[in-house]
């Protein structure tokens, strides 16, 4: 091989890809015309770099095929991810709602307390569903006059039960406990149902009566209570009869 051909052939890569200068080019066109050698080898590389290209673009498109597929899976499952989230917040709010207006929960705290039959499995069913909100709404009478006699510790047995009548139970009378000083408490209405003249609410409560120098006097904790009422001649509720496990 001459020595011209040498230089020539470190070139040809950059020839094929036309990398070079103009007077590069023509030296290696004329060179290529005179040399069958250089020819040869020139035609065998421009094939040769013709076919990794050719190569090239199918591991690309193969790559492109790959990428499209995956983004398709990623995307149809975040669509699956979506849907079940959806589903799955959809069921929590109607449980929430269920629950809220059928607190069927509440048989354990009942129930428990019916053994021996003390409450009817009528009157069970009563706390397992709050009642309409007029129905509730007018309990909420009762249950500030029941606010008032838990409040009070300042009174004697009778006195209390002219002032709250069935509801004077709940206070705090002086008779048994002469230095009561104040009654702390919470009174929940759990449901009410109510009729034309009578009707039936659930009420759960913790109440605790504390003396002068802070010790308890008296208290009860966490219990269910159910209530009868009646209209009275004014036309309001009044409680005619408390049912509370003893
Ligand atoms: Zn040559």
């Amino acid at each position: 091989m001459k020595n011209e051909c040498s230089v020539v052939r470190d070139i040809l890569p950059l020839y094929i890809e036309n990398m070079v200068s103009e007077e590069t080019g023509n030296f290696i066109k004329e060179h290529l015309e005179q040399c069958p050698d250089c020819s040869a080898e020139f035609e065998a590389m421009k094939a040769g770099m013709k076919a990794d290209e050719v190569g090239g673009d199918f591991h690309s498109k193969l790559d492109e095929e790959v990428l499209k597929s995956m983004k398709a899976a990623r995307k149809s499952l975040h669509k699956k991810v979506c849907r079940v989230a959806v589903i799955i917040a959809a069921i929590a709010i109607i449980t929430c709602t269920l629950l809220h207006f059928f607190p069927v929960y509440r048989i354990f705290e009942v129930g428990q307390l019916s053994m021996g039959n003390y409450y009817s499995s009528e009157q069970i069913a009563k706390a397992l569903y709050i009642g309409s909100a007029s129905d509730r709404r007018e309990a909420q009478a009762v249950l500030r006059l029941a606010d008032k006699a838990f409040n009070d510790t300042q009174h004697t047995r009778a006195e209390n039960e002219e002032e709250y009548g069935v509801l004077a139970r709940y206070a705090t009378s002086t008779d048994d406990f002469g230095d009561a000083s104040f009654n702390e408490h919470s009174l929940e209405l759990w449901s009410a149902h109510l009729d034309k003249n009578e009707g039936w609410i659930w009420v759960y409560y913790s109440s605790e009566t504390f003396n002068h120098d802070g010790s308890t006097a008296c208290g009860s904790w966490r219990i269910p209570s159910l209530w009868k009422l009646e209209r009275n001649d004014s036309g309001e509720w009044v409680v005619v009869q408390i049912r509370e496990h003893p």
